[in-house]
């Protein structure tokens, strides 16, 4: 486990990791900000609450 500043707390969290099938996604346990999330295979989908596929317009 890693310990990381929340934006949205303000304050020192200890991130808490969920695993749904082969997505890993580490969130602030207090307020569900996403810090990262990642699928096997398919690489990063979610970085500081930002969906990177959504923000990919082409
Ligand atoms: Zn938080």
């Amino acid at each position: 486990m890693a310990r990381k500043m929340c934006p949205v707390c303000k304050k020192v969290v200890e991130e808490k990791v969920v695993k749904d099938g082969d997505v890993i996604s580490k969130v602030c346990p207090e307020c569900g900000y996403v810090f990262i999330s990642y699928q096997k295979g398919k690489g990063v989908l979610v970085l500081n609450n930002v969906k990177l596929s959504e923000s990919r317009t082409v």
